[in-house]
């Protein structure tokens, strides 16, 4: 990292800010424009053009920063979301607990662009910055200016404003020091922005873990007090922070943080008990690190899978209990409504997922059956990969012969064909 400090344009304000910035010269360090998607340079463009600031901020800059490859670009303006709208042909507001702009680029892809934003305590009125019991925040749709939205940002290194336009990077927070440091620190004070809002340590974790930075000491201790306090978030919320915990490489680092600092009996409680049992655990273990040997490789991942796995021990056991008092097909049934409904509570999933998962489960016993009247069924099932990289881990730990696999695997690669003659024999044979 090449940055130049670079204040006197800091001295050019007309009104001393709130917040003193420092400015550096961002022209030889990994920031570069051309290191930027074009679409994003053209929103920024558009924007500005208008007569409005726009700023590349959050994790685009910060794993730039690192040359690691963004997940995605975050913009802020002082525009406000209807005002972006007018900028651009395709875009959209979004969003309950504060607006927000979807700036499409393409037929699927969109760039999120939000207004300057303030923190809660800031707002003049109750109904601008309500606060839940707790003090957890539950809407924080108050603008503000650049100093407000700086300060309002989780941690120092999140909250770098990047201009293309004029190679400036500013850093109200010394967050360019905490980066050199490699330390992940939160803005203010730990307990209280965690407090305010407890998916903070999830991200904490996720951030610390992906830049291998360490986190600050009074964030790290603030932590364990405040991890209860994520039972109380939003499911849909939770499974967002799930996704990006686990589907974005560093699976397996992730999980094994959310062990250690005791956070997994509130995302998964049921997987805690499960995990006790040796096969299951290591089936859990394969299939993070598949997880992120897919990332890595760039293949698709499903986010259901992942989770599928996760219950699967439980739902074997909660099945075994009910088969007790009724018959085998009924307790299946009732064991799968009651193990996706039980975690559905916490991080809740939209429903073509769940039915993902029922249907990858229910796919189980029909590979291990091979019912020769229903096998060309399975293999065409659109599940059927994803059935079977399930079946692959269970005979991987032991719980089903791998030559069962084998034999799916290889009428699998055969042509529509000769998997019709294949079937055709063994009924044949009957
Ligand atoms: P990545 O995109 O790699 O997951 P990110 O830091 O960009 O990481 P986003 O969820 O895209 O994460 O958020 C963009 C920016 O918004 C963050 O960098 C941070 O400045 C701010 N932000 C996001 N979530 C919070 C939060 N819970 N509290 C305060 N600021 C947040
Ligand atoms: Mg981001």
């Amino acid at each position: 990292m090449n940055l130049k400090k670079n204040n006197f344009i800091a001295k050019l304000f007309k009104k001393k800010p709130k917040l003193e910035p420092v400015i550096y010269d961002a022209r030889a360090s990994e920031l570069w424009p051309t290191n930027f998607p074009s679409h994003v340079l053209k929103m920024i463009e558009a924007l500005q053009r208008r007569g409005y600031q726009a700023y590349i901020v959050g994790g685009g800059i910060r794993d730039q920063l690192m040359s690691l490859h963004p997940k995605d670009f975050d913009l802020v303006t002082d525009a406000l979301p209807e005002q972006i709208k007018k900028c651009f042909d395709r875009a959209i507001i979004i969003g309950k607990r504060f607006k927000l702009v979807h700036v499409y680029f393409d037929r699927r892809d969109y760039i999120e662009v939000a207004t300057f934003r303030q923190d809660h305590s800031l707002a003049k009125h109750k109904s601008e910055g309500a606060l839940r019991q707790g003090g957890i925040v539950s809407r924080d749709n108050v603008y503000g200016t650049i100093e407000d939205d700086a300060l309002r940002r989780d941690f120092t290194v999140n909250a770098f404003y990047y201009n293309p336009g004029t190679h400036e990077l500013m850093d109200f927070s010394n967050g360019i020091k905490d980066f050199q440091a490699r330390i992940l620190r939160l803005i203010g004070e730990p307990d209280a922005r965690l407090k305010e809002d407890p998916v903070r340590i999830l991200r904490a974790l996720r951030i610390s873990n992906k830049l291998d930075f360490t986190i600050d000491e009074a964030t790290f201790k603030a932590i364990p007090q405040h991890i209860d306090l994520l039972s109380s978030i939003a499911g849909g919320r939770l499974f967002d922070e799930y996704q990006k915990i686990l589907l974005y490489g560093q699976a397996e680092k992730n999980f094994d943080s959310l062990q250690t600092m005791n956070i997994l009996p509130i995302l998964f409680p049921t997987l805690v008990i499960s995990l006790k049992v040796s096969w299951f655990s290591e089936m859990v273990r394969r299939a993070l690190r598949n997880t992120d040997e897919r990332y890595y490789a760039k293949k698709t991942i499903n986010p259901a899978f992942l989770i599928g796995v996760f219950l699967w021990q439980e739902l074997q056991a909660c099945k075994k209990k009910l088969a007790e008092t009724m018959s085998y097909k009924k307790a299946y049934q009732d064991a799968v409504k009651i193990t996706l409904g039980a975690q559905n509570k916490i991080t809740s999933m939209p429903r073509f997922m769940t039915e993902m998962i029922e249907e990858v489960w229910a796919l189980q016993r029909q590979l291990e059956l091979r019912r020769e009247k229903n096998i060309l069924g399975i293999v065409n099932h659109p599940r059927y990969r994803a059935a079977y990289d399930f079946l692959l881990l269970r005979s991987e730990v032991g719980q089903v012969k791998s030559t069962l696999c084998q034999w799916w695997e290889k009428l699998y690669l055969m042509s529509t064909n000769d998997r019709a003659e294949f079937v055709e024999k063994l009924l044949d044979a009957k």
